[in-house]
């Protein structure tokens, strides 16, 4: 589950980001998945996917980075780095 609530975490806050720009779309989207997540980028953008059919980031281009260093402060989170608005 923890992946899950993860995952719905950062769509709400893309959401948030799109509306505070009055987008019509989100175009890109960039996260850095730390090792501890327990989460490939495949299995990501699955999630990804699922979770945005419907929403403002449907279709959006990801770039994925999936941290190896388990000492990361941030080691058991998804970070949202940035969204590019259409
Ligand atoms: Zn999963």
């Amino acid at each position: 589950m923890h992946e899950h609530s993860l995952i719905a975490n950062l769509l709400s806050r893309i959401d948030a980001v799109a509306r505070e720009h009055s987008a019509t779309r989100v175009v890109g989207v960039s996260v850095w998945i730390g090792a501890l997540a327990h989460i490939s980028a495949s299995h990501f953008r699955e999630h990804f996917e699922d979770g945005s059919r419907g929403s403002l980031a449907q279709g959006a281009r990801l770039d994925i980075e999936v941290s190896d260093d388990p000492e990361h402060p941030q080691a058991q989170d998804i970070l949202l780095r940035s969204v590019e608005v259409g």
